[in-house]
């Protein structure tokens, strides 16, 4: 899987898109926050390569207590993210469907991270 990160211009929003989000061809144009059409990409990684990475006994311990300090943090984005993909418009539609794309970032993101912690 290709993931990308991308970043707004005018409101330097930062979001990342997987090749499963837009179909492996282009990116996509408009900020999934402010709605702009200002994105760049600032780096892609290809995970379809499995890898290791090694840290330091002090590395790890620092990032396995930011992990947990910020817990609060990425369930209060996702739990926002919820909230706000439920709002209708006028005519019942979705109101923000670019937040309910982030609600599932968060989702999976929240996955990955408690699987780092066990690692850790
Ligand atoms: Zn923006």
């Amino acid at each position: 899987m290709i993931k990308i990160l991308m970043q707004c211009e005018s409101c330097r929003g930062v979001f990342e898109v997987s090749n499963s989000f837009f179909n492996g061809k282009d990116t996509p144009r408009f900020c999934t926050f402010c709605g702009k059409d200002k994105l760049i990409v600032l780096k892609e990684n290809d995970y379809s390569r499995q890898s290791t990475i090694e840290l330091t006994l002090d590395q790890s311990a620092t990032l396995s207590t930011f992990l947990l300090m910020t817990t609060k943090y990425r369930e209060g984005e996702l739990e926002a993210c919820r909230e706000l993909g439920k709002e209708l418009d006028e005519n019942g539609n979705i109101k923000y469907p670019n937040i309910v794309a982030n609600a599932k970032w968060w989702e999976g993101a929240i996955s990955i991270i408690e699987e780092i912690q066990e690692l850790l």
